[in-house]
């Protein structure tokens, strides 16, 4: 029997991308051997992705939707199409053609040889991001491996190929707060990576805007690390213990008779800074305690208005 490829597809306001991407799709895979499925995971757009979507699922029965109930976010949407798919492996990509085609029978090859897990990252000369966003990007990179147990290369991205019994491991993650690339590096298995050159997006604008990008980057950090609640509590210890060499000072200066009121403003100065570093610190817990709290309530991490999976047996399933 033929093995299936799932390739799983998130799009947000992406109706002008859906046709040129089925077609370049069916192109790199038709000669490849393998039964192949398009789950394209409509994640609440405001345009007309969805009726491009189902079109080209009239046209060809191996295109299937699954329509979020509202925009979830990437993660997400790509967690919905992961659940529900049921290839040999499953390749993640973008809707907008900047994750290249042309890579799949490289990925397909190193998926034969045995690899588990054929992720990408992108090189880093880029031609179609800002230096702002290079930077931004690179700061990301740096931040989460020295903070976190997991190592991402610097421009890692969601196009990637995951075995089968990768993708049962990821179905059972139940995290509120998903971060896919560094769920998919702390599940282990064989991996390996190929770097690649992006596209330019073939229609349409990036749609994460700067504070999405720097809450998404703030997440990620917190999802895979507790250690900023040490760094908190380090800060802490270091700055109460250096205010008690101050008693040692003022005795000394009782003693000596200077003029004790001289030191006030620099008190003043000590008092608000100690005040900001508590609220620093009660701002870490706080934001770990919030996701403790989000975490408990057990909220899934998408709700599907409708599909044509046939796995799905009624419109607006709860997964
Ligand atoms: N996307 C999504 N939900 C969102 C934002 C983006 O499903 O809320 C999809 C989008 O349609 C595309 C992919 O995620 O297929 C990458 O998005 P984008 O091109 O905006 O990001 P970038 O290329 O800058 O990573
Ligand atoms: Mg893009």
């Amino acid at each position: 029997m033929k093995k299936k490829l799932s390739i799983i597809i998130p799009a947000f306001n992406e109706e002008k991308n859906i046709s040129h991407l089925v077609a370049e799709l069916n192109k790199a895979l038709n000669s490849t051997g393998y039964d192949y499925e398009y789950i394209f995971v409509n994640d609440g757009s405001k345009d007309n992705t969805l009726n491009e979507i189902k079109l080209q699922a009239e046209i060809q029965p191996n295109v299937f939707y699954i329509e979020l109930s509202k925009n979830f976010g990437k993660d997400y949407a790509l967690k919905a199409g992961i659940d529900m798919a049921n290839g040999d492996a499953i390749i993640t990509m973008d809707a907008d053609l900047q994750h290249p085609p042309h890579l799949l029978p490289q990925m397909l090859k190193y998926w034969e040889e045995g690899y588990d897990i054929v992720y990408t990252y992108r090189e880093d000369a880029n031609p179609h991001v800002s230096g702002f966003q290079k930077l931004a990007s690179k700061l990301f990179y740096k931040g989460i491996n020295a903070i976190s147990d997991i190592t991402l290369e610097n421009g890692i991205s969601d196009f990637r190929l995951l075995d089968q019994k990768v993708v049962n491991e990821l179905k059972q993650i139940d995290e509120y707060e998903i971060f896919f690339r560094g769920m998919v590096k702390w599940v282990g298995f064989l991996q390996i990576g190929i770097p690649y050159t992006p596209a330019a997006r073939h229609t349409g604008e990036a749609s994460y805007s700067f504070f999405k990008l720097a809450k998404l980057a703030i997440g990620s950090i917190m999802a895979f690390s507790v250690r900023p609640l040490y760094i908190a509590t380090g800060l802490g210890l270091f700055f109460s213990l250096s205010a008690l060499l101050y008693i040692p000072y003022i005795f000394i200066s009782y003693f000596y008779g200077y003029d004790n009121l001289s030191g006030w403003a620099s008190l003043i100065a000590t008092v608000a800074f100690f005040g900001g570093l508590q609220l620093l610190v009660l701002g870490i817990i706080g934001s770990y305690l919030g996701k403790i709290f989000l975490q408990t309530k057990h909220r899934p991490n998408y709700i599907i208005r409708s599909t044509n999976l046939l796995k799905a047996k009624n419109d607006s399933v709860r997964v």
